[in-house]
Parts: structure tokens; C-alpha cells; sequence
């Protein structure tokens, strides 16, 4: 059995529903408050075209305030750039953030998805599907529109898109592995559920893809 470590930073504006597409990946629920102090690490095994992947998932928090996303960027091999399609100020700081990633990095040496969240928001829409299309063309990323509060369909495609291309890039190109210093992470689904704990589920899915 094949075992290879994929390490997935997910990075976007404050409240663009980081968190919340996170532990609707990892847990299939939505709970709709997340802590919004600090990052978080999550580590989890999957499987897939016959082989294991030990995956950690770095949920960020506050990086423009910090400064702290250049040390993510060296750490990461594939990347999550999040935005809320009700917020065009979220979809800018996309486009920052993958720019920053594509000069940071040799071209074509990470695997990279823009998720366009909050999708169930049609009426507070600003960004439409075709800009982050457009935008994810630009880049020669990876593109979904999704609703961590509607579906856990959207998140699941995306992430394991997005690990079958780390995957793929990690056979071909072995890099060596730059260890960030000092790194403080906080841990354990269990402890990232913040003011409202109360689950709230929706039953219909929605995927725009
Ligand atoms: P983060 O700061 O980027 O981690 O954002 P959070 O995951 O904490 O989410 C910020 C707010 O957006 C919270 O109130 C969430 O409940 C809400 N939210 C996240 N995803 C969605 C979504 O898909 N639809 C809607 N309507 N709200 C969402
Ligand atoms: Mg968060």
C-alpha cells in the first residue's frame, strides 16, 4: 500500500466560509458558527485510485492581518483559495492571493481550486460563476461553486479534485518538503465549533457544476 502526506492549505478573506467548507469536507456537517481565532490542522487518512494519502488540512485564519502567507504558501502542496460569492471584496483578495501563489511557486509545482462559497446566497449574489471561471482560467486552477451550508456534495468534489491533482503532482515532481518554524496550529474537530454550536442541516443539495 502506497502512503504519500498531502498537505492542503486553505486560504481566503475572513468570513468567506474557510472554516465552514473545511468541516463540511472532513465531517458532512455544517454547523454554522466556526472560532475564528487562530488556524487549525487537521489530519485525516483517505483513500482513492488505490492508494492512501495522510492529509493535512491547514485552515487559516486573519493571514493578511499576520503576514503569514508566505510561510503557507511554502508549506502547502495544494491550495484552496475560497471566496463568498456575496462578497466581490472576497473574490479581489482571490485574485491577490492567487497571483501570490503562482509567483511564489515554480508554475505548475502546486495543486490549486478557487471555491466560490456561499452560492445558496443567490439574492445577495455579486460575483458571478463565469467571473470565477474567468478568473480560475487565468490561473490554470482548479474551479467550483459551493454551499458549505447546503451540501457536503460541492465540498467533497472539490477537495478530492484537489488531492488527486496533488497526488498526480507529487508522483511526478518530488520535491523536497520545507518545514515551516515554530508553527502553532490548533487541533481537534471537536473544538473549532464556536458560539452556536447547533447544527444546522439543509436538505437540498446544490452543486453548480
Ligand atoms: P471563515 O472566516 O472564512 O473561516 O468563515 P466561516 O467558515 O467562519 O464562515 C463565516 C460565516 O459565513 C459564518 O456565519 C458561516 O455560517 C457563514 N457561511 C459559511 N459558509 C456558508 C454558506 O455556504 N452559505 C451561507 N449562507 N453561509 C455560510
Ligand atoms: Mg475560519
Amino acid at each position: 500500500m502506497t502512503v504519500n502526506r498531502i498537505r492542503v492549505v486553505v486560504l481566503g478573506s475572513p468570513r468567506s466560509g474557510k472554516s465552514a467548507v473545511v468541516v463540511r469536507y472532513l465531517t458532512k456537517r455544517y454547523i454554522g458558527e466556526y472560532s475564528s481565532t487562530g488556524d487549525f490542522l487537521y489530519q485525516h487518512r483517505v483513500a482513492f485510485d488505490g492508494a492512501v494519502s495522510e492529509v493535512e488540512i491547514l485552515d487559516t485564519s486573519n493571514c493578511a492581518i499576520r503576514g503569514c502567507i508566505g510561510d503557507h504558501v511554502r508549506w502547502g502542496d495544494a491550495f484552496a483559495i475560497v471566496y463568498s460569492v456575496c462578497e466581490r471584496r472576497s473574490f479581489l483578495a482571490a485574485a491577490e492571493i492567487l497571483s501570490l501563489l503562482v509567483r511564489s511557486r515554480l508554475p505548475g509545482c502546486a495543486a490549486i481550486t478557487l471555491l466560490g462559497n456561499k452560492r445558496d446566497l443567490e439574492h445577495a449574489r455579486e460575483v458571478h460563476a463565469e467571473e470565477g471561471q474567468e478568473l480560475s482560467l487565468r490561473f490554470g486552477c482548479q474551479f467550483y461553486e459551493v454551499s458549505a451550508a447546503e451540501s457536503c456534495a460541492g465540498a467533497a468534489l472539490a477537495f478530492h479534485a484537489l488531492l488527486r491533482e496533488a497526488r498526480a503532482l507529487a508522483l511526478l515532481l518530488p520535491a523536497p518538503r520545507r518545514k515551516l518554524a515554530a508553527y502553532s496550529v490548533s487541533k481537534v474537530i471537536g473544538t473549532i465549533f464556536g458560539k452556536n454550536s447547533k447544527s444546522v442541516r439543509k436538505k437540498r443539495p446544490s452543486l453548480s457544476i
